[in-house]
């Protein structure tokens, strides 16, 4: 189970502490990550790809004055879901293959708490109508034509999501319409995977507020040109986001088929609890899919990011190029991840 740290990790870990030590000593699982600073206390957000800077922002805005985690990731999300510039979450987002634009989210708290949607069209604001589901419903899952009378019915509108942009992309792609979601086409001349288009993806974001309350919320389009009805790990409790208010909290993008195979961000909690760092934890849980799927995932991007109940954080991916952006009391920044291939 214990890791062979690597050289730069081995240096830094010879260099640590004598405490750190002792604690890595009674703790055989837990290791340093090298390149995570040690920002630890609250509040604290982090969210998967650097443009998220934003929307930290807008969460930030609500745990600086003590507001609840869940009110942060909710408002936060909304940043990325309302930009016609981001192709890949809420309205502007690209369409599955028949031109339809169809939103995936969910959001959990502190409690176990949680509400999804999936397969929603015409709602700007899916995260919205997931926390909805969560706070006005037995339920935990609403999906499509159901999904979307409860929100007419709760006051949201309908609106185009399909912005100009992102249609015109569409058009592109029907000229070949060549049925291969996991790989958008113009990126493939740069041997690069979805995931690092534009340089961001599919918002995850989890947060720590004053209290020390864990939540997250996590918003999609999904594949682009994905087939009719398709539904990834992003609005999937567990697969796509997972909050356990005594451990920690995780989030995912990426291939979602691949996240679901291992309930990833679950996992990645779970090997958080059995004393991995966040970092490690997000590791653990990419070798594993490694393991179960060998080459089916070598040109696959999947990607986790992680908090733990000390505030400490940290992600990983699969492929390079994966950035998260975390916003505490020492302002925001960027990191890009470690990742297996590169
Ligand atoms: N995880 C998302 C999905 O599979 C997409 C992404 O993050 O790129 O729908």
């Amino acid at each position: 189970m214990h890791e062979t740290l690597h050289m730069s990790d081995r240096r830094i870990f010879l260099r640590s502490s004598l405490l750190s030590s002792l604690a890595l000593l009674v703790n055989k699982n837990a290791t340093a990550d090298a390149h995570m600073p040690s920002i630890k206390g609250k509040p604290i957000v982090i969210s998967t790809w650097a443009p998220n800077e934003k929307a930290n922002a807008e969460a930030w805005k609500v745990l600086e004055q003590g507001g609840k985690s869940v009110d942060a990731v909710e408002a936060g999300v909304q940043i990325p879901e309302g930009d016609p510039e981001d192709q890949s979450v809420g309205y502007g987002g690209l369409p599955d293959r028949d031109g339809f634009v169809t939103l995936d989210a969910c959001i959990m708290n502190e409690k176990g708490d949680c509400g999804s949607v999936m397969f929603v069209e015409s709602i700007m604001h899916p995260i919205k109508l997931a926390r909805l589901v969560m706070d006005k419903t037995p339920h935990v899952q609403l999906v499509g034509e159901g999904a979307l009378q409860f929100a007419l019915a709760n006051g949201f509108k309908k609106e185009q999501l399909l912005t100009p942009e992102a249609e015109k992309e569409w058009k592109k792609w029907l000229k070949e319409a060549k049925y291969d979601p996991m790989i958008i086409p113009d990126l493939l001349e740069n041997k690069t995977q979805r995931g690092q288009q534009n340089n961001h993806d599919t918002i995850g974001m989890i947060a720590m507020d004053a209290n020390g309350d864990l939540s997250g919320a996590c918003s999609t389009s999904g594949m682009a040109f994905k087939m009719r009805g398709r539904v990834g790990d992003s609005p999937i409790i567990g697969a796509g986001l997972f909050v356990d208010n005594e451990v920690g909290a995780a989030t995912s993008t990426g291939v979602g088929e691949e996240v679901v195979r291992i309930c990833g961000s679950h996992t990645v909690v779970e090997l958080m609890r059995q004393g991995n760092s966040p970092e490690q934890a997000c590791k653990k849980a990419i070798q594993r899919l490694i393991k179960l799927r060998g080459d089916k995932v070598k040109e696959l991007q999947v990607c986790f990011i992680a908090i733990n109940k000390k505030g400490e954080f940290g992600g990983y991916a699969l492929q390079k190029g994966f950035t998260f952006a975390v916003h505490s009391n020492n302002g925001s920044k960027v990191y890009t991840a470690k990742s297996i291939y590169q």
